[in-house]
């Protein structure tokens, strides 16, 4: 299924012009406008799904082999220092546009860039509770 009114569907199929890094039946791999550092890359699925929880689950598995390839691209042509691979899910999570989308983000030594998040304390008792709760809704 394609959206209409979603421009990441409009990229992904080529109806709006995209720096493309890659492109094939399932997706299309292309630099981000507003890139985090150099060479900061977004796989876009050609289907119209909105996050993780919609996407299936072959669709997903292609894609992350397809992240490997790209990620290994990065490091062979960039020769960057290191490699972050992201994925929001939600306002809260920083989801911005609502089509499924990895980000591939090459990292330098002093690229100034922050993606880290503020370490928390946890409770031995909760995560014990939360650890099975999760667990158990695994299907
Ligand atoms: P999100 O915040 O949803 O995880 O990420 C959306 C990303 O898409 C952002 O990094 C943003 O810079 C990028 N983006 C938004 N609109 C466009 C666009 O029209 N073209 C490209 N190449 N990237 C876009
Ligand atoms: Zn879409």
């Amino acid at each position: 299924m394609v959206d209409n009114d979603c421009i990441f569907c409009k990229i992904a199929g080529g109806e709006i012009p995209s720096d493309t890094v890659y492109e094939d039946d399932l997706f299309r791999v292309i630099l981000d406008l507003n890139p985090a550092t150099k060479g900061h890359a977004l796989i876009l699925p050609k289907q119209h799904y909105a996050n993780i929880y919609e996407i299936d689950e072959d669709t997903l598995q292609k894609l992350i082999v397809l992240a490997k390839k790209v990620a290994c691209a990065m490091k062979d042509t960039l020769h960057c220092d290191g490699l972050n691979i992201v994925q929001n899910n939600g306002l809260a999570a920083g989801q911005t546009v609502f089509h499924f989308h990895l980000h591939i983000i090459p990292r330098y030594e002093e690229d100034g860039q922050d993606l880290n998040w503020i370490p928390g304390k946890s409770d031995p008792a909760e995560q014990k509770k939360l650890a099975g709760m999760i667990g158990a809704a695994i299907k």
